[in-house]
């Protein structure tokens, strides 16, 4: 008997585990590609940042400051460009994923009429007195 109520509530347990698993967790958290790359950029950075502050306070000869910081350069431009190649085979037709539209078309800050630009969105401009919202496609 103890058995029993041993399986089931083993049984029951597995259920429960994989009902919530399937409930809260449809699909993993997605992780981006640029992760690893944005995480050497920012190490790049915090060298470049470490590199002249020791150039500064007189640590390293000004050869040694040049040769490193182009070292570091160099890297910095080769995770860039893994960033940029990245991008290109994520978009389906080689732009950028997500072209910014004309200004005017999306702004709801700026008049389509005559561009002027207000710090909240209003029905009329307040310049030339015209209609603020313009039709979306
Ligand atoms: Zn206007």
């Amino acid at each position: 008997m103890i058995i029993a109520i041993a399986a089931l509530i083993a049984v029951g347990a597995i259920v429960f585990i994989l009902t919530v698993r399937a409930k809260d967790l449809p699909q993993p958290e997605p992780v981006s590609p640029f992760q690893h790359l944005d995480e050497r950029k920012a190490a790049i950075y915090e060298n470049l940042r470490d590199l002249q502050f020791e150039y500064r306070v007189g640590k390293l000869s000004d050869h040694d400051y040049q040769q490193t910081k182009k070292d570091l350069q160099r890297e910095l431009a080769g995770v860039m460009a893994e960033v940029d190649r990245i991008k290109l085979q994520l978009s389906p037709n080689g732009s950028a994923p997500k072209p910014p539209a004309p200004a005017s078309a999306i702004d709801p800050l700026t008049c389509p009429h005559c561009g002027a630009k207000f710090p909240q969105s209003l029905k009329f401009c307040g310049e030339c007195g015209k209609a603020m919202k313009v039709a979306q496609a």
